[in-house]
């Protein structure tokens, strides 16, 4: 039997869908970006914010609760808040360069690690480490360990 030859038009038919500039995954499309925007969390978030408003925010904070609470979201956004242009703020402006990375994931300070795969003790050793190293940009360090529920 003969192989049908393809045509152009059955190839462009099979090829995948090519990837629009504006596509962005749904978790950083729909992902609060305020406190605002924290839907069920808004203790959180008021307790975070009165923390930027008074100038005493705590050296450390943990996030805890089931997936999809808001975790994540909570831990960029206050990220954004310390490290905004116009920060230290409550409302980050999601404009300059470093809220834009902090909100795609991609700012050289904020790490976010994942405690799925890095719970040995020598893997807290290793992070630690890492995070003793000079800040490359931003006035403040976020590490959001994600996965580490024990
Ligand atoms: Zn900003």
């Amino acid at each position: 039997m003969a192989k049908k030859k393809p045509t152009t038009e059955s190839k462009a038919e099979d090829a995948p869908p090519q990837a629009s500039a504006e596509y962005t995954v749904l978790a950083r499309r729909y992902r609060p970006q305020q406190f605002a925007d924290l839907i069920g969390q808004e203790a959180v978030a008021q307790a975070l914010m009165n923390a930027l408003e008074s100038g005493r925010v705590a050296h450390a904070y943990l996030f805890t609760g089931a997936r999809g609470v808001g975790k994540t979201s909570a831990a960029r956004i206050l990220a954004k808040a310390l490290n905004c242009e116009k920060g230290p703020t409550t409302k980050p402006c999601d404009k300059c360069e470093i809220c834009q990375a902090i909100a795609s994931g991609e700012d050289t300070d904020v790490l976010e690690i994942d405690g799925a795969s890095n719970n040995s003790v020598d893997n807290i050793r290793e992070n630690e480490g890492k995070s003793v190293d000079a800040l490359f940009r931003d006035m403040f360090r976020a590490e959001p360990m994600e996965g580490g529920e024990w």
